[in-house]
């Protein structure tokens, strides 16, 4: 697990590259600059870790491109102490963006064999999110309401059961529509009355968000 001064210097390029690209919060910028991306990824790729890409992390799915992750992590205005679910944890690496800037993580994954690595990972780079192995599209009733969540594939549409699992003021960020990969970044807040203000963001590519019913396609 070796993170050298090369690494942390390509780290500073990648951080500034994403202010370059308009992401102005110091927090998301100061974790994209700590966090070792090369970590997460499998050997093949290693050596692009701090390339503004996504990659491919098994089972069919992706660790996001980071200009995704700190667009959907400066949308979400993290502040210290919050408890925020994210849905797919994949490699783990977003997942220790949110807990870097001071969040409380619930964090669940469909895929047992990514579920498996993050939770033997993250723990050795100092991070300790709350794992599920589970159905991220119903939430985690159990543990809610929570102030923020983050859905880190594409849905089709909203699921209300993450709706319901915000707290008056709460917020929600989701990738919806998914034609040709493509989905419409939103933000959906709640507030007094359990009114709902949606804004969407522009579009972004992600793998899909896939119900429990659908398991079978990947
Ligand atoms: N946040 C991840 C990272 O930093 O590596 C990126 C994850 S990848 C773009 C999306 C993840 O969502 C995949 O690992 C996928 O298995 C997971 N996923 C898809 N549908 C899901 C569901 N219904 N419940 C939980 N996880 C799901």
């Amino acid at each position: 697990m070796e993170d050298s001064y090369r690494h942390k210097g390509l780290r500073k390029q990648l951080a500034q590259h994403l202010k370059d690209k308009g992401i102005s919060d110091k927090e998301v910028l100061k974790a994209v600059e700590k966090i070792p991306r090369h970590l997460f990824l499998n050997n093949a790729f290693v050596e692009f870790a701090y390339q503004d890409k996504a990659f491919q992390i098994g089972e069919g799915q992706t660790i996001s491109q980071p200009y995704t992750v700190a667009f959907q992590t400066e949308l979400l205005e993290v502040k210290k102490g919050e408890k925020i679910l994210e849905v797919g944890t994949g490699s783990g690496y977003q997942t220790s963006v949110l807990l870097e800037m001071g969040a409380k993580v619930f964090t669940i994954e469909r895929q047992k064999n990514l579920y498996d690595r993050a939770k033997l990972l993250l723990p050795k780079l100092g991070y300790s999110p709350r794992f599920f192995y589970g159905d991220g599209y119903k939430g985690l009733p159990a543990f809610a309401p929570f102030d923020k969540i983050l859905v880190t594939a594409g849905a089709e549409l909203i699921p209300s059961d993450l709706v319901d699992q915000l707290k008056i003021n709460g917020m929600l960020i989701i990738p919806v529509g998914g034609l040709n990969d493509t989905y419409l970044m939103k933000r959906l807040k709640k507030s007094k009355n359990n009114d709902i203000q949606i804004v969407n963001y522009g579009e972004f590519r992600f793998v899909p968000l896939l119900e429990e019913k659908e398991w079978g396609k990947s």
